[in-house]
């Protein structure tokens, strides 16, 4: 979750009154870091993953999994490691907002060359067994997306109650012990999104309704004291009324660094028609508090439980208190492009304020560039930490990076921070994660093959961000990647110039279609980077490991392969104790999540959801014979 400095954090109400100290000075801080570094030149492609994980203690007696929050335990030893000699580990790990929740990364970031897609899911490995040797016996790391009964009763290991006076969330679901305790962070920013907003969150999912639930779905919340939640719940919805079910989920997210700013940039704008693609392709969370829902994927769920926006901003009141009407949750898909190339696709209003656009152009920093800050600039601090408050502008980006990382998009333009050898990194951040190892290094490998066959090709991508927005919806969607279609770019491979044959822009497309191409209408993007792969000198080993990554992608946009979800979703209903009431019980759930592990550390097969091929090559170390004999940087 971005920046973790240690400190003491502010009350809301000192952390509101320092909200434009901290906007001015990050804007400050922003022209600095700009100015010293929009000409950095020759940085090469590095590239990493990010993965999230969850901890999951079995009761075999019982029947039961439920959350354990030991991770701020587990976290201290796998910190130590890294403490003692940062330069020489294979992995890095950071917490995340769950007190049940880790985020691992490779040691030190990818290169550029091919053979390093080899040893991307052994490094996956690595970390999920470095990890799990560390849990007691019947605790298991597990990649989830969502936990099916998270803020159902009894989730948690050891039990915990949630009362609605509680400190940071005050949920009726979401105990505040399930946050992580290790750093204030995260129940500060719980507080203060709520108190921000003035209210309690509201989440809204609707149900599946299978044949057994009652029309309409509407639950008891018990005897409410206030009847905020009463309120806001919706009918036929499963209500969520907190942060942790949100920023409760795990993701797969990915970083890279492009050569300079105009390369980020390039990238920034190319991969963002692709957010809701992939996250359609990637759909696994189903399951919201113990009941099925309608949608596959988490992104809603996120973007409404850190929803900080007012009444007034929200445009449910007359504006008197705040600036701005705001039509997104700061968690939400990107809303301008940043590439000259990407300007004539920019069709939503942005909001922003003038002065600070202005002084950004006045400072020298583009339109396009000018905008996207200051547009993100429109978020008050929701999280501030007294060492913090005050800075060295012309050394310090605290304060930009305050702001920065809590507009958690779908994606990232990072600038280089400051007096490191890192440059200008994009981040693609939608990716629901899997599983297994195999998947996730799959998805890796693809998203990342495709930025190298975006800048060898010259590919355009670009449509309309309205049309993106509307993608974003239809990606959520139960089965999207069979039942729907998605808005893109017809013609990626000419220049638009040459483009005059009368025909639209974009059109709709399957996920199939753009992935393994339409006859003569659409080549397909997986075709695309095997004819890239085809023209590149590839060893044996990584050649045969990123077919079996590619074939993957591929049968899950043909339908050949069931998306997560649709596997989920398959188990549950197929459970003898399932009664089509859209229930998941503790029983249900602890037979799914045994037969995940099962399936992750190999004991059972899953053709349906795997496909039969998915043993790689994957190798933790490079051959130095392989690594010398790849003349081509990629
Ligand atoms: P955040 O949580 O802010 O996105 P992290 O530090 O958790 O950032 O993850 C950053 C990712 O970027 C990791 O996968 C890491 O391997 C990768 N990374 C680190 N250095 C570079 C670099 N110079 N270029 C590209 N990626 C990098
Ligand atoms: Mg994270
Ligand atoms: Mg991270
Ligand atoms: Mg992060
Ligand atoms: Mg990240």
């Amino acid at each position: 979750m971005g920046l973790l400095s240690e400190g003491s954090p502010l009350s809301w109400e000192e952390t509101k009154n320092l909200a434009d100290h901290v906007r001015k000075h990050g804007i400050i801080q922003f022209i600095n870091l700009y100015k010293r570094l929009r000409d950095r030149q020759g940085d090469i492609l590095k590239w990493g993953d990010e993965v999230e994980y969850m901890l999951v203690k079995f009761d075999d007696e019982a029947k039961t999994a439920k959350l354990s929050l030991r991770a701020a335990e587990i976290l201290k030893t796998l910190n130590e490691k890294e403490y003692n000699d940062p330069d020489n580990i294979k992995s890095l790990w950071r917490p995340e907002y769950g007190a049940y929740m880790l985020e691992g990364t490779p040691g030190k970031p990818y290169g550029g060359l091919l053979v390093h897609f080899n040893v991307v899911e052994a490094n996956m490995k690595y970390r999920r067994q470095e990890a799990s040797k560390l849990l007691e016996p019947n605790e298991v790391l597990m990649s989830l997306t969502n936990f099916p009964r998270t803020g159902a009763h009894d989730f948690t290991d050891p039990p915990t109650h949630p009362t609605r006076n509680s400190e940071s969330s005050k949920s009726l679901f979401f105990p505040d012990e399930a946050i992580y305790p290790g750093h204030p962070r995260f129940k500060t920013l719980t507080r203060n999104i709520r108190q921000r907003r003035g209210e309690k969150v509201a989440i809204n999912i609707p149900i599946y309704k299978d044949k057994n639930v009652r029309s309409p779905f509407k639950e008891d919340f018990g005897p409410l004291i206030e009847n905020e939640s009463s309120c806001a719940a919706k009918e036929d919805h499963i209500y969520m009324d907190a942060m942790g079910f949100g920023m409760g989920c795990c993701c797969l997210q990915l970083t890279f660094q492009a050569c300079n700013i105009e390369e980020a940039r390039t990238l920034y704008d190319q991969l963002t028609p692709l957010c809701p693609i992939m996250l359609a392709l990637t759909a696994a969370s189903p399951f919201y508090r113990g009941y099925i829902s309608d949608v596959d994927c988490r992104w809603n769920v996120i973007s409404c439980s850190v929803d900080c926006r007012t009444q007034e901003e929200r445009g449910l009141k007359p504006l008197n208190e705040n600036k701005f009407r705001i039509s997104k949750s700061r968690y939400d898909s990107i809303d301008s492009y940043l590439s000259e190339q990407g300007e004539k696709y920019n069709d939503v209003p942005l909001t922003y304020d003038d002065e600070v656009y202005k002084q950004l152009t006045d400072n020298g920093i583009d339109k396009l560039l000018a905008q996207h800050i200051a547009h993100l600039f429109i978020r008050d601090t929701v999280s501030l930490f007294s060492e913090k408050v005050h800075q060295n502008d012309l050394e310090d980006t605290d304060h930009f990076e305050n702001i920065q990382s809590t507009n958690w998009q779908t994606m990232r333009f990072k600038p280089p921070p400051p007096n490191s050898s890192i440059g200008w990194r994009v981040e693609f951040r939608p990716c629901e994660v899997q599983i297994t190892d195999f998947e996730n290094a799959a998805i890796v490998c693809f998203i990342v093959l495709l930025t190298r066959v975006i800048l060898s090709y010259k590919l355009n991508l670009l449509i309309p961000i309205s049309k993106v927005d509307k993608n974003m919806a239809r990606a959520q969607r139960r089965n999207a990647v069979i039942a729907e279609t998605f808005w893109f770019r017809r013609d990626i491979t000419s220049d638009v110039k040459k483009q005059d044959d009368g025909q639209p822009e974009c059109t709709e497309f399957t996920v199939n279609e753009i992935i393994n191409g339409k006859d003569g209408v659409f080549p397909g993007l997986i075709p695309l980077v095997n004819s890239y792969l085809a023209s590149m000198d590839v060893d044996a080993d990584t050649h045969c490991t990123v077919q079996a990554y590619m074939k993957l992608i591929q049968k899950r946009a043909s339908g050949e392969l069931l998306t997560t979800a649709a596997w989920l979703r398959k188990e549950v209903v197929s459970h003898p104790e399932y009664k089509n009431d859209s229930v998941i019980t503790q029983r249900i759930n602890y037979d799914l999540l045994k037969k995940v592990q099962k399936i992750v550390s190999n004991e059972i097969s899953c053709p349906e959801l795997l496909g039969t091929c998915i043993s790689s090559k994957t190798n933790e170390t490079i051959p130095a014979a392989v690594a010398k004999a790849e003349k081509v940087p990629m």
